[in-house]
């Protein structure tokens, strides 16, 4: 049976005078993966740090697992959610497994030494994300990608029941984006781990999730699966633009939403490839 784990609740949030949220509500599932899309600006990040307890709203309720999400305490929380931010000051010079085993530091005690189950679980972390091989590397020496594995594996080595993650791909190539998603799909189907994801690249996000959440000035203006969400009308409305123009086709591969994106005033092909009034 599925289980209610976040439950987000009309809420609203504001940073000065604007609310950068307003009146958002949604449910996410035990093991279910959500992807947030919407315009610079819409309020993903900022819906994030809500729900990670970052940020509190100023109205509306945010409960995980049937209790308010300020009533954990920072320790309680972060053995429930795991949140890999956008942009993370990894300065200092620890080993892989050093980094990932602070992701136990939740299930420690205060000045308790990590135990061999601890170490048993920065392993299998290490394993699932594929970066055992790095354990030893310094972190500042990795890759794009191989940083991105590595602040996943050190999430969950929380042993979480959700993962946050704020545009996971948006640094990377276009062979790690893919991998970093069928990673986290993988970890959603293998291990249960329930994601809310806010990602920039719509088709590639069409591909890895099924439910999707598509914010415009702080609002939810469309939620459900990619081809409810993923629309013309719903994407011309949420990134308007006097610039471009989004046409919205089925994918001949995979069959999903396939969105292209062209300059409005050079209309020179048709979604079929038919020139149409060509610009000299
Ligand atoms: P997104 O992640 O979709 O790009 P954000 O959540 O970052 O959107 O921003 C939502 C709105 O809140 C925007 O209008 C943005 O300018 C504003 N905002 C974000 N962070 C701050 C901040 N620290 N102070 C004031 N306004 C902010």
């Amino acid at each position: 049976m599925n289980k209610k784990l976040l439950e987000v609740q009309e809420i609203r949030f504001r940073y000065n005078s604007a609310f950068a949220l307003k009146d958002l509500s949604f449910e996410l599932t035990a093991g279910e993966m959500i992807a947030i899309i919407g315009p610079n600006g819409s309020g993903k990040s900022t819906l994030l740090k809500c729900v990670s307890g970052l940020f509190q709203p100023e109205q509306g309720n945010i409960t995980l697992a049937g209790k308010n999400i300020f009533d954990y305490t920072a320790r309680e929380r972060a053995r429930r959610v795991a949140v890999v931010p956008q942009e993370t000051a990894l300065a200092f010079d620890l080993t892989v497994a050093e980094a990932v085993l602070m992701g136990r530091q939740p299930h420690l005690k205060p000045f308790q030494r990590e135990t061999p189950a601890d170490v048993a679980k920065v392993e299998a972390a290490l394993e699932q994300t594929g970066i055992r091989s790095l354990s030893q590397r310094s972190v500042p020496t990795l890759s794009g990608g191989e940083r991105q594995r590595m602040l996943i594996a050190r999430a969950l080595a929380q042993e979480p029941q959700l993962l946050i993650l704020d545009e996971p791909t948006s640094q990377l190539d276009i062979t790690y984006q893919g991998e970093i998603l069928g990673l986290l799909q993988r970890l959603n189907s293998h291990c249960q781990v329930a994601a809310l994801v806010a990602i920039h690249d719509l088709n590639l996000a069409v591909q890895y999730f099924d439910r999707f959440i598509l914010l415009a000035q702080g609002r939810i203006l469309a939620q459900g699966r990619a081809a409810e969400v993923v629309t013309d009308e719903n994407l011309r409305q949420a990134y308007a633009s006097r610039a471009v123009e989004i046409i919205v086709n089925r994918h001949p591969v995979h069959q999903r939403p396939f969105v292209t994106v062209y300059p409005k005033q050079q209309q020179a092909f048709e979604p079929s490839g038919r020139k149409k009034g060509a610009v000299e």
